[in-house]
């Protein structure tokens, strides 16, 4: 494929490309939105669309999250400098989460959500067991890297890929051709990602279309407060905490919203922060102007192990169970929630649905029924649309400030509010 696709096909094709990434995605959203409310259950013909995206978007996860973090070690040759973006990046990870968990522990108290809500409305599913946080820590360590890569382990390729490319520094002239090889093939993978982006509307329509047919509105009503608790909190982290954190940096919130548009249209309907890396890379380096080296190694990281949106959910499911079961909560089981929430937001996978299973260790470690997570399952889907848009936006909100503060964000691409994502090239 050339860079200058538009160019060369100034037809129908070169105008199609000439319309703005987020504008063609936003079109897809609520076309979907429309035809699967009309159609309803037949929407779901339109699903195979929707998964071809998804299974382009999944093949670029491995070697992008394996490519751009080891370019991303390696792009800073500095040790003290490697410490300090790290540091950062967690810090800024871990304050952000626990912020969110404790806004949807406050939601949940304040909107009182399981007062009326019976177990007749929760679906037949048998909640799956979460592992122990010992077993966590130690499936960071990949015996085998290479089943790593083709089970798709992505907390086990960042645990290889950031050794190897400190690996890589310490070897200094030696492992310049491996470095050198390297930097060629982010470049290549940068290109497929384009590539695959280009697809977003059309599978981001069918996306939505399925999810609305298979849903529908009325099922949704008996949780509905539920949803409305999960959505307004990730607005009001995304604004508040976000906004006002990069307005404190002297950084316009707005433009920073504006340029990651395409990645949380991608998010919402994907479901899936690993899913969405690709975009948020690319809406980081090319609208928000943060440099290769700090998106290379904050993002692929964020992806997996930065979930501000999944924290914030189960903070508000937590408490909704309590409520449903009549569990009175301690002021202690709050902070049990809040340390074990992190953990589990950490711990869990950027995939769809992930957050459900990670749950129940929440739930088990203040002693609610896990049935609880039976009936969230029923509109689990419609919380991980926000749950996983704020996770992403997350990510890319700790990328701008930390590029911010190593001098490696560039202003004048930030400030023009431009919007490139979607040109191939
Ligand atoms: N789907 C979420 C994500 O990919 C994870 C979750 O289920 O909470 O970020």
């Amino acid at each position: 494929m050339s860079t200058d696709v538009s160019h060369r096909n100034p037809g129908l094709l070169g105008r199609w490309n000439a319309i703005p990434l987020w504008q063609k995605i936003l079109a897809g959203l609520v076309l979907g939105l429309i035809v699967g409310l009309v159609f309803g259950p037949a929407a779901a013909a339109l699903k195979p669309i929707g998964s071809a995206f998804i299974a382009g978007i999944k093949m670029l996860i491995v070697p992008l999250v394996f490519v751009s973090l080891v370019c991303g070690v390696t792009s800073m040759r500095d040790p003290a400098k490697m410490g300090r973006v790290g540091v950062k990046t967690i810090a800024l990870y871990l304050v952000t989460t626990a912020v969110a968990i404790a806004i949807g522990l406050a939601l949940g108290t304040v909107l009182n959500m399981g007062a009326g809500v019976g177990m007749e409305s929760a679906k037949a599913v048998a909640p799956k067991a979460a592992p122990s946080i010992a077993d966590m820590l130690l499936a960071l360590i990949p015996t085998n890297p290479i089943e790593a890569m083709s089970t798709g382990n992505v907390l086990q390729v960042i645990v290889f890929a950031i050794l190897l490319g400190l690996a890589i520094n310490m070897s200094g002239k030696a492992g310049e051709t491996v470095r050198n090889g390297f930097d060629s093939l982010a470049e290549v993978i940068y290109k497929l990602t384009a590539i695959v982006i280009w697809f977003a509307p059309f599978g981001v329509f069918a996306l939505m279309a399925w999810t609305a047919g298979t849903y529908g509105l009325d099922l949704l009503l008996p949780l509905a407060m539920v949803i409305v608790a999960v959505y307004v909190g990730c607005i009001l982290h995304a604004f508040f905490i976000y906004g006002g954190a990069l307005w404190a940096a002297g950084l316009n919130p707005f433009l920073f919203f504006k340029g990651i548009a395409e990645a949380a249209a991608v998010a919402f309907t994907t479901t899936s922060s690993s899913g969405t890396l690709p975009v948020s890379m690319t809406c980081a380096r090319k609208n928000l102007g943060v440099s290769d080296s700090v998106s290379g190694f904050v993002l692929p990281l964020g992806a997996t192990v930065n979930m501000d949106g999944t924290a914030l959910y189960q903070g508000v499911c937590a408490l909704f169970v309590a409520q449903v079961f009549g569990v009175h909560l301690s002021g202690g089981d709050y902070v049990t929630i809040i340390l074990t929430a992190t953990l589990a937001s950490i711990g869990t996978a950027g995939v769809p649905g992930a957050g459900l299973i990670m749950l129940s260790l929440v739930l088990t470690s203040v002693g609610l029924p896990l049935e609880g997570v039976a009936i969230i399952a029923g509109i689990d889907r419609i919380l991980d649309m926000a749950r996983t848009t704020l996770n992403v936006v997350g990510d890319s909100m700790v990328a701008t400030l930390v590029a911010k503060s190593e001098g490696e964000l560039d202003l004048g691409v930030y400030n023009s509010g431009r919007d490139v994502v979607g040109e191939i090239g």
